[in-house]
């Protein structure tokens, strides 16, 4: 039984509980191939049906042959595990499939990775980054690894969304250059007019990323981003290049504007305020405008491939903070400064 469930955490990444809750009737076939039948109680979304291997078949069927065998508690009569141990769930519990596999984690005699010493021996891994649910992780890893593109890879997790997905995985080299690649055609400036990119690396070596887009001001560059010489006035710079991976960005920007404004005006502020504030909200909208426009305009395949590598590029920048912005605060009541 325990083997089984190994095998369905590492062959089909569900999450630890699904696997626990699986049902007898859990395995079934679509036009020829295996399916797996499981529920995903996270999202209230019931019988939902994953295309498994033959091996990861066979393993469930196998079991299923000594199930029959046991004396399976009347609660249990379901489940594809029945629970362990008596007073407890009606399948087995979360706590006992842990200990287990740390047991046998634990017990295997060597456990090595691909990386050497300094004398050319493997490294061995640490055991203690093995648990049941980074399963999930190395599952969906493995897809990554292989070139599943993002949003196949999204309904395989069963996530709404595919920044959700992108928290699963490392995003490898060969990866983020196929994304810059992408993105480096799509890039406007402040205006919204097009300014593509000559080179892939010339989008990574040319400019760098700030909150809201890219930034081409050489000294900035240079400094990795944390040294506007204008407090990161983007969108009234010539230097400000946006691309669609920074959509999300900029749009959630321009919502803090509005707030901005409107607390402006119930301050009473002096009109040059809501000016800049109402002018950074419409040279931001141009952007988001036209950005926009050019993805409508576009194929589906071409757009989808745009959207996963945006995806893939804000996973990558979401890794190495950006700069923070040098917010103005306003002074609490009875603060003297
Ligand atoms: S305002 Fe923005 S684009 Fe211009 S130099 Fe500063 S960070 Fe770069």
């Amino acid at each position: 039984m325990f083997r089984t469930i190994y095998i369905l955490l590492r062959d089909t990444g569900r999450r630890p509980w699904e696997v626990r809750w699986l049902r007898t009737d859990c395995l079934d076939t679509d036009t020829g191939e295996y399916v797996l039948i499981w529920d995903n109680h996270k999202a209230r979304r019931n019988r939902r049906r994953l295309e498994i291997s033959r091996d990861t078949a066979f393993a469930i069927q196998a079991w299923l042959t000594i199930r029959k065998t046991l004396k399976v508690p009347a609660r249990s009569r379901t489940f594809l595990f029945p629970a362990a141990r008596h007073g407890y769930d009606a399948c087995i519990d979360a706590d006992t499939m842990a200990r287990t596999l740390r047991r046998w984690v634990d017990g295997l005699p060597e456990l090595l990775t691909d990386a050497a010493d300094k004398h050319g021996q493997p490294l061995p891994f640490d055991r203690n980054r093995i648990f049941p649910y980074a399963f999930r992780h190395t599952y969906a890893q493995r897809h990554a690894d292989a070139g599943t593109d993002l949003h196949t890879l999204r309904d395989l997790m069963d996530h709404k969304s595919a920044d959700t997905t992108m928290g699963y995985f490392k995003v490898s080299i060969q990866r983020r250059r196929a994304a810059v690649e992408a993105m480096r055609t799509h890039v406007v400036d402040r205006y919204g007019q097009p300014r593509p990119t000559s080179s892939a690396t010339a989008y990574e070596a040319r400019s760098v990323a700030v909150p809201f887009g890219n930034c081409t001001e050489p000294s900035n560059v240079k400094a990795g981003g944390g040294q506007c010489p204008i407090r990161f006035q983007c969108s009234g710079c010539g230097f400000y290049r946006p691309d669609p991976s920074f959509l999300p960005a900029v749009e959630d920007h321009i919502r803090a504007l509005k707030a901005d404004r409107e607390t402006a005006r119930a301050l009473d502020v002096a009109e040059f305020v809501v000016r800049n504030l109402t002018d950074q909200i419409d040279s931001f909208q141009n952007v988001v405008t036209s950005i926009r426009t050019q993805l409508a305009a576009m194929p589906d395949n071409e757009r989808h491939h745009l959207e996963e590598a945006a995806a893939v590029l804000r996973k990558v920048r979401a890794a190495a903070p950006l700069p923070l912005l040098p917010v103005p605060t306003f002074p609490t009541r009875g603060d003297p400064s």
